[in-house]
This record gives structure tokens, C-alpha cells and sequence, in this order.
């Protein structure tokens, strides 16, 4: 299947669609806490179950025993569950787990091996897959890596802009370049275009205004990591947004927005 041909799946949802919830699923309690402050205004929640640390030492993840806490929350309260796959162990337990949306991360979209691996893992499921751009600034990486996936009959196909490395003196972790997504985007309008303000921010006092500025471009929507204590965060600390701002966050760029 070609990605031409890919079906508006996320016309379902709102527009912009939004992910939220903390960068990484640290403890049981601190999901529950990042996570119920924001429920009424996420189509889906996000949470770390693996963390691909660029340096060793730091916190990689618990694994499956954080999916068995957002199983829980779920029980409780139902939402939508989205995590970064990186290898078909992951897929599996995303299907296992009833996952509803699984992410590619920007370390994993760079690698044309892993990258054929997971699209085998995910032959013609139905779940939403969305693939982040590659770390440096490659258009025909991210292309390839969505067409990996569209060969393997994922339908539910989209992309995240979350910016890219660079070692010139800028005030963001990760540069936008918007020209490399919005250049994906015309080249292939039916897949989805979903903005990571915090990947690019690297701050969370950023973070709104890149998500104005991707809604001002017309993005599909966009994902924000919220944690309920920022500063003690085990991963991303400087630039979750606390879960009790993301409403008023996300209320502002609504009022501010004629795309709505
Ligand atoms: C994340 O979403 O927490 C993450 C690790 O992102 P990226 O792959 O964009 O660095
Ligand atoms: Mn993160």
C-alpha cells in the first residue's frame, strides 16, 4: 500500500488531535497523578514504558511492569494508550497490552533495519502508527521510514515532528525547520501531521508557543509531555508542562487560533 492511498482515519477525532502525559511512566502513582488532571483533554495519553537514553546511566524504563499500571488506570478509568515501539518485543506487548497507539521514535526512524523489523512486527495491525522524524534533518529518512510501514499494510499511518539536533547556538532542544514537515505534509496530505512542542522546546515555558505555531501551519495535531511534579521528573524534567496547566495551555491557542 502506498501512503497516496491512506484513508483519513484521524477525521474520527477532533482536530488537533492531542497526546499528553509524561515523558516516561516512572512510578504507579506518578502515571495516575500525571495522568487524571488531563483526561478530559486528551484523545490519547502518552507515557514511556522504554526510554532510549542517549547516554547510559539514566533512567531506561520499567517496562512491562508500567504497562501493567496503565492497565490498571484503565480499568478504572478508560482512556487511550500511546508508547514508542523500538523493537517487535515492544509491538507484541502493545498488542498484548491493547495498546491503542504506538509511536517510532526519532532514534529508531534513523535506522532502515530496525525500522523493516517493526514494520514486519506490525504487518497489517490496526494500530495507529506514528513515526517521528529521524534526529538530523533527512526528509528522505522519515519518507522511508513511513514507507516501510505503509508497504506493510498500516493504514493508521502518521508523522511527529519533534524537531532535529543540531550543534548550532539555538534557543530550542531540537530545531523545528518547519519547511522539512510541511514539505512531507504536501507531498502527502492524507497523513496526519502531529507537532512534540516539547521535543523541540527542550524548556516547558516554550512549548506554547511552537504549539501555536505548528496549529497556525495547520498541523493535525499535537503532542505535549505533561508530568504532575515537572521538576522531578526522570526524564525530560526541563520541559514537561505541569498536568495541571495543559488545559489552560491548550484553551489559549484554541482562543487564539481561526483553524479551529
Ligand atoms: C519521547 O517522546 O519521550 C522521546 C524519547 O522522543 P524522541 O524520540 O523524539 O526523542
Ligand atoms: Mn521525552
Amino acid at each position: 500500500m502506498n501512503i497516496r492511498e491512506l484513508k483519513n482515519w484521524y477525521q474520527d477525532y477532533k482536530k488537533p488531535l492531542i497526546i499528553s502525559g509524561p515523558c516516561s511512566v516512572e512510578t504507579e502513582q506518578q502515571f495516575r497523578d500525571s495522568v487524571l488532571p488531563i483526561l478530559n483533554k486528551v484523545d490519547f495519553v502518552r507515557g514511556g514504558i522504554w526510554k532510549p537514553r542517549t547516554r547510559p546511566g539514566n533512567f531506561e524504563g520499567n517496562g512491562e511492569k508500567a504497562l501493567k499500571w496503565v492497565k490498571a488506570l484503565k480499568e478504572e478509568t478508560p482512556f487511550k494508550f500511546a508508547m514508542e515501539v523500538a523493537t517487535p518485543e515492544h509491538v507484541e506487548l502493545a498488542h498484548q497490552y491493547q495498546v491503542d497507539l504506538v509511536w517510532i521514535g526519532a532514534r529508531t526512524t534513523v535506522n532502515p533495519f530496525n525500522v523493516a523489523e517493526l514494520a514486519e512486527a506490525l504487518q497489517g495491525s490496526e494500530l495507529p502508527v506514528l513515526v517521528k522524524n529521524p534526529i538530523h534533518a533527512e526528509l528522505s529518512l522519515w519518507k522511508g521510514a513511513l514507507e516501510r510501514f505503509s508497504k506493510a499494510g498500516v493504514t493508521k499511518l502518521g508523522a511527529i515532528h519533534r524537531g532535529f539536533h543540531t550543534y548550532q547556538q539555538s534557543k530550542y532542544r531540537n530545531i523545528p525547520m518547519w519547511q522539512i514537515p510541511l514539505d512531507l505534509k504536501s507531498e502527502f496530505p492524507e497523513l496526519p501531521l502531529v507537532c512534540d512542542p516539547s521535543h523541540i522546546a527542550g524548556a516547558r515555558d516554550l512549548v506554547p508557543e511552537i504549539a501555536q505555531k505548528a496549529m497556525d501551519l495547520n498541523y493535525d495535531g499535537l503532542m505535549i509531555e505533561a508530568h504532575c511534579e515537572p521538576s522531578k521528573a526522570w526524564s525530560d524534567a526541563a520541559q514537561q508542562v505541569p498536568s495541571n496547566d495543559l488545559s489552560a495551555l491548550l484553551d489559549n491557542i484554541i482562543l487564539r487560533d481561526s483553524a479551529f
